[in-house]
């Protein structure tokens, strides 16, 4: 059963808190900078798609089991879909 009244707060990309209505707006906002990042140095190697950015094997989005705010499990497999 989904909690339509929870924003819930799922994870940490990058050190940014986000949400489920904004994790879509933080990994764009990182494959964006990326390429900037790449040109200044401070990117090693490529910079990652949407879906690597989300794969929490490279370590750039924590992912949360359960919402913190209204417990709910969170259901990854559907947020990543949003992506
Ligand atoms: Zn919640």
């Amino acid at each position: 059963m989904e909690n339509k009244n929870c924003d819930c707060f799922i994870g940490f990309l990058s050190g940014e808190q986000v949400n489920k209505s904004n994790i879509g707006y933080e990994v764009e906002s990182i494959e964006k900078i990326q390429p900037t990042f790449k040109a200044y140095g401070i990117l090693k190697g490529e910079p990652l798609s949407k879906k690597q950015i989300v794969d929490n094997r490279r370590g750039y989005l924590s992912r949360f089991a359960f919402c913190p705010h209204c417990g709910e499990k969170l259901n990854w497999k559907s947020i990543l879909e949003n992506i």
